[in-house]
């Protein structure tokens, strides 16, 4: 006999984690959430690379319902995100329901209830609720001889603490990752080079360490706290609004950030040439742009360079470029994610007629209505889907989920049903509104997006994981989508036509 769970979480960062507070406010205790890591956390339990730390300020990136005073800065360190989400799992009960170690290969709906197949074990579930992250592939490049390097090579994902000092360092990548990882490693190693492909926007950090005075305040008064968050959130909604969703009518701002970041990296970095090849040529927004006070300022130290230079192959003991060869011990990979080829979703889903989720999206499109639900895959909740990234706080995608649950179960079981699915209809007006809204208003299709090389794109070159609305709009729609977009049947399966479904 398989046991069968009230829902299926798989995940346990800080989405898996969300839904799961929010199933257990809706009387759904059965729950068993599975993760294939070691421990919970996602993100900030697997990424452990120096210098790691939030780049959204710590008030906004957390739960709303859930503040934390104690922040020791105004970007906390990593290892504090991984000790919140320890707190947030211990308090809201959620420990006991963790399973470890446990890689999701499959999942299939079974007329009433999805099976699951977990570490070569079955379990069933009314529910699945998939919150497998984003980022949550690492991208090994596909390099001619990296398989050859006889030193050491370490993704950024997959930081074990090591010894650098004096060590020879080449860093592939200058994403985000490599902005935080860049200076930390400069301090150590005896050369380092970085292999740059595409230049990132940075911006200057507004990062301070907060006072322990501050922190009672924080703890004493909420509603302090609560002020703080709301600045952040609304700095950060305007940076959104201006530099990527309204790019039409806000062009001027989208400048003034490119203007912005162009003035810190004079500031930090005296060499026009060295400047003009940190300096990018798509659009602010393109791609995720980041903060940074000594990014740029590191590679005017004489042990560090810079390297455009295209690599050709790695070979035992170092990097070839046209330009020449470069002596390395250890390579870092701060290559990224790989989210459209292996992700989307992270394994085979298979819905109401067979239809397997992934074949589904490439040959259809990517879409989810409201980055939530997919018509075919009745009681599913896909987190980490098409145009669900609302804003730039990721804690705004996971309480607007949170919130669309909520509307989602409660207007399901007023009708006594225990069975949703999205209908057809309802998701491609979804999907018309935000291929318009991403086409009409935002900075990736008006801006200079070719050259950005920007994981916001999908393979046919489409921006479908970003919601292309303020927060507020996603809030709302959160709070107040038609329930009629759905359909709801009393077990066993759905019989109603799924055409149906009127606004
Ligand atoms: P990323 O932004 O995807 O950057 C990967 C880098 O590796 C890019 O510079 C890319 O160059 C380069 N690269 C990949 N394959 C390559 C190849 N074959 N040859 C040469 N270069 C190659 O990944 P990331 O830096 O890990 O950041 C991912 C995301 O994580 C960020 O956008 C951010 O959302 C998140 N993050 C958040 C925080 C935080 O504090 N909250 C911190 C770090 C990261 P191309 O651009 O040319 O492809």
């Amino acid at each position: 006999m398989t046991r069968r769970y009230d829902a299926v979480v798989v995940g346990a960062g800080f989405g898996g984690m969300g839904a799961a507070i929010e199933l257990k406010r809706l009387g759904l205790h059965d729950l068993l959430i599975l993760e294939r890591e070691d421990d919970l956390g996602g993100t900030w339990h697997v990424n452990r690379y120096p210098g790691l730390a939030v780049d959204i300020p710590s008030s906004t990136y957390s739960y709303s319902f859930e503040p934390n005073p104690h922040w020791s800065r105004l970007f906390a360190p990593g290892e504090e995100l991984k000790r919140y989400a320890e707190h947030v799992a211990v308090k809201y009960g959620l420990k006991p329901l963790m399973r470890f170690g446990v890689t999701v290969t499959g999942a299939r709906w079974q007329g009433e209830h999805w099976e699951v197949s977990a570490g070569g074990e079955i379990v069933t579930a009314r529910y699945l609720v998939t919150a497998t992250g984003f980022l949550s592939m690492p991208r090994k490049p596909d390099i001619a001889g990296i398989d050859s390097f006889r030193g050491e090579v370490v993704h950024t994902a997959a930081w074990e603490p090591c010894d650098l000092t004096g060590k020879r360092i080449a860093v592939i990548g200058t994403g985000a990752t490599a902005v935080q990882l860049i200076p930390e490693l400069a301090r150590e190693a005896s050369a380092l080079t970085v292999f740059q492909r595409t230049p990132i926007w940075v911006s200057p950090k507004p990062d301070l360490p907060i006072p322990p005075a501050v922190r009672k305040v924080f703890a004493r008064l909420p509603l302090v706290q609560r002020a703080v968050r709301w600045l952040g959130s609304s700095v950060l909604e305007l940076m959104m609004i201006s530099g990527v969703v309204r790019y039409k009518q806000l062009r001027v701002a989208n400048r003034l950030a490119e203007l912005w970041c162009r003035a810190h990296l004079r500031r930090q970095v005296r060499d026009p040439a060295l400047r003009d090849k940190l300096t990018p040529d798509y659009s602010f927004g393109c791609r995720r742009p980041t903060f940074s006070n000594d990014y740029f300022r590191t590679f005017t130290r004489p042990h560090v360079h810079l390297e455009t230079s295209t690599i050709d192959r790695v070979d035992e003991t170092g990097i070839v470029t046209a330009d020449g060869r470069t002596e390395v011990d250890v390579l870092v990979l701060a290559t990224g994610f790989d989210l459209w080829d292996t992700n989307f979703p992270a394994f085979e889903v298979i819905g109401r007629d067979g239809e397997d989720l992934g074949a589904w999206w490439r040959q259809n499109r990517f879409q989810a209505y409201e980055g939530v639900t997919v018509p075919g895959f009745p009681n599913y909740l896909s987190l980490n889907s098409p145009y669900s990234y609302s804003g730039l706080s990721y804690f705004t995608t996971i309480e607007c989920q949170m919130t669309h649950m909520r509307r989602l179960f409660t207007a399901m079981r007023s009708r006594g049903a225990s069975t949703f699915e999205i209908t057809r209809r309802a998701n491609d007006e979804f999907l018309d509104r935000m291929r318009t809204k991403v086409k009409q208003n935002t900075v990736f299709s008006l801006g200079q997006c070719a050259t950005a090389r920007s994981y916001y794109f999908n393979q046919h070159g489409e921006a479908t994981l970003l919601r292309p609305t303020s927060t507020a709009s996603a809030h709302r729609a959160a709070a107040s989508f038609p329930v009629s977009h759905y359909d709801f049947s009393p077990s066993p399966s759905l019989c109603i036509s799924t055409t149906r479904g009127a606004p």
